[in-house]
């Protein structure tokens, strides 16, 4: 296995070069745009990895998934759908314009902005300090860590620069879908796209979501299998922003990416994968990270759809 991972390695950083690093956070310019690593946790417990897997950078848009994963648990299905769908848009994850124009009066899916920020939105707690803790309490169970670390540096950035999510939200609120302050509702977004995990965590998470919600390194169910489900489902047809149909083609399992140059992969009772390359394509996916994981895909079979 490590053996495949190291060729897959070789390969995929010769695409960093056709990349660009996220500018329009300008914290996130900072990254360096050649970097690469790759990490697969198998289902009996085994880690490996290459390259920069350890290092740690922003989450993003994978956030989205961690924010939904904790919300489905605890507000229930129910409650997180009555206020965002569960629907591809092919739009760009940061598109404001089908709220106004779809008579259903909600965001799409929870992972485009606009859906992201009703699920932060639902997050329990008086103030975003404790909704944050809370959530981050969540996510250090979730791969089994002490403790979760937001990058302040970043975190301020998109809070000082995000005037398109501040439209969304406001126009969210118009519609009723956020209870409570606008901008408290943005802050808590803001940090959970900055909290900071390595590919290694990204792997370990996807190995818990391949197995139905099962935690194999902590013994025990983080999700029920429904509700895994339905992220898996999500991850599927919108995980890859306005690319999920071509990688789906492409790849063919469910992965979730951010435009920290994360992915995080899934599959189904074999593995989880995750992937650190901050080079962007167009549409906000990592460019190194694509290659490698179309390289696996064909190289170990893991194809599902
Ligand atoms: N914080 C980013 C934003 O809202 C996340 C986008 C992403 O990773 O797709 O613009």
């Amino acid at each position: 296995m490590q053996n495949i991972l190291d060729q897959v390695y070789e390969q995929a950083v010769q695409y960093t070069r056709f990349g660009k690093v996220a500018d329009y956070i300008p914290a996130l310019s900072l990254c360096d745009g050649s970097q690469l690593g790759l990490a697969m946790a198998t289902k009996d417990g085994q880690i490996f990895s290459v390259g920069q897997a350890e290092q740690r950078f922003t989450v993003q848009s994978i956030s989205k998934v961690l924010s939904l994963a904790y919300v489905l648990t605890v507000s229930g299905e129910d409650e997180v759908f009555a206020r965002v769908g569960k629907e591809p848009t092919g739009d760009p994850f940061n598109s404001i314009i089908r709220l106004e124009t779809s008579a259903r009066r909600k965001p799409f899916n929870p992972f485009i902005n606009a859906g992201a920020i009703v699920v932060s939105g639902l997050m329990p707690g008086a103030t975003p300090n404790e909704r944050i803790e809370r959530f981050c309490h969540f996510l250090a169970d979730l791969v089994g860590q002490d403790n979760i670390v937001i990058d302040a540096t970043v975190y301020q950035s998109e809070k000082a620069t995000a005037a398109r999510n501040r439209a969304i939200a406001w126009f969210l609120k118009e519609l009723q879908l956020i209870d409570g302050e606008v901008e408290d509702t943005l802050d808590v977004y803001f940090r959970q796209c900055a909290v900071l995990f390595s590919a290694v965590d990204l792997a370990k998470f996807g190995l818990m979501l391949a197995l139905d919600g099962w935690d194999p390194c902590q013994k025990r169910q983080i999700l029920i299998p429904r509700q895994a489900r339905i992220i898996k489902s999500l991850m599927t047809t919108c995980g890859m922003y306005d690319g999920s149909g071509e990688f789906a083609v492409e790849v063919g399992i469910p992965a979730k990416s951010g435009v920290g140059g994360g992915i995080m992969a899934t599959v189904r009772d074999r593995m989880g994968l995750g992937v650190y390359g901050p080079a962007l394509d167009e549409r906000g996916n990592s460019t190194a990270g694509l290659e490698a994981l179309r390289r696996l895909s064909n190289a170990l079979d893991l194809r599902v759809l």
